[in-house]
């Protein structure tokens, strides 16, 4: 159950609404978060709604059998949008596409990809100073000095920075170059770091774990949201199977049962999800038509070259082409 708090709730209004919840058995826990206060309750058995409901200082009071509660759509219909700030949103119906290079190598590499964004009207741009490499020896990121010049050409030129965020150290000095954290697929299970972001008033993209289950994925979405903060999109990235013939496995059914089961933005990351250039763009346009908010995708000014990742980074042609397929796209998806 779900109850939703006036805004002007008082303090005496709450401790009767919680005196009555402990006497109907009903485990109760307040949430606070960057819009509003909730209760989620937990029945302990039959209970009448009608005794919660009449009560002074509730909006709103759903039941949802769902055991992730906030990130629900049987509670919230309306999509979440997520606001970026200078008209950029996501999840309001127009396609997010992020690009970028997989890690971030060098401040030339930053202008150049930044400049050929502005040129595409592309608004979000990706790319990793933190990260997580199979081998311990693999180029591991430029780290805050470099996400502080991932963000100053960004932030002068109106584009957004999504990057990954690995530890819960790292939170609080990336915060002011962040735009959107990113939570890396072998972390979608942190829960200490899911916490954290849910403590901050910063967008979050968590990434579905590499063997995690679309359960998995909107439970590690509760943390965030039951820890303050309502900003999150889900990202689904591949899986892994048996099949060798691609890096993951692309989950396209993913992406339409957590649209139906959750309001918040689903995007899709073509790149890690099939690993190889050329497969890319038709399965970013497959997710696109499946109903996904937005795309991720790696691109790179020279991906032979490119520190990692090289093999499934789109040339500028390659990519430029794609972000007119899938507008094209999705304006077709809208026709439906
Ligand atoms: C990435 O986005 O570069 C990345 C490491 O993704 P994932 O966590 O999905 O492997
Ligand atoms: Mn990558």
């Amino acid at each position: 159950m779900i109850i939703q708090l006036e805004k002007n709730i008082d303090k005496t209004q709450k401790e009767k609404l919680f005196d009555k919840l402990t006497a109907l058995k009903i485990d109760a826990r307040l949430i606070k978060t960057n819009f509003r206060e909730y209760i989620v309750g937990i029945p302990s058995g039959e209970f009448d709604l009608r005794e919660i409901g009449n009560m002074p200082g509730i909006a709103d009071i759903h039941r949802v059998s769902d055991s992730y509660k906030m990130v629900s759509r049987k509670w919230k219909l309306n999509n979440t949008v997520i606001d970026l700030g200078d008209g950029i949103t996501i999840g309001n119906g127009e396609l997010a596409i992020m690009a970028g290079p997989c890690a971030i190598e060098s401040e030339e590499q930053i202008i150049s990809i930044v400049n050929h964004l502005k040129k595409n009207n592309i608004r979000i741009m990706r790319g990793g100073v933190y990260k997580p490499r199979s081998s311990p020896y693999s180029f591991r990121g430029l780290g805050i000095e470099g996400l502080k010049l991932f963000h100053k050409h960004c932030s002068e030129n109106g584009i957004k920075v999504i990057t990954e965020v690995m530890q819960v150290s790292q939170v609080e000095p990336m915060l002011d170059y962040v735009d959107i954290f990113q939570v890396g697929a072998r972390n979608s299970q942190n829960f200490s770091l899911l916490d954290v972001l849910g403590k901050t008033d910063k967008p979050v993209m968590i990434k579905r774990g590499i063997s995690g289950t679309i359960d998995e994925l909107l439970y590690s979405a509760e943390y965030v949201f039951s820890g303050g903060n309502e900003k999150i999109m889900l990202c689904e990235r591949g899986i892994r199977t048996f099949e060798r013939a691609t890096r993951n496995t692309l989950d396209l059914s993913a992406i339409p049962i957590l649209k139906d089961k959750t309001h918040l933005p689903v995007i899709v990351d073509p790149s890690h999800g099939v690993g190889i250039r050329n497969y890319v763009p038709p399965m970013a346009l497959a997710g696109v038509m499946s109903g996904a908010d937005g795309v991720i995708m790696e691109i790179h000014e020279t991906p032979e070259k490119a520190f990692s990742d090289g093999p499934q980074s789109l040339y500028y042609p390659q990519a430029e082409k794609l972000y007119r397929q899938l507008r094209e796209t999705k304006k077709l998806r809208d026709h439906f």
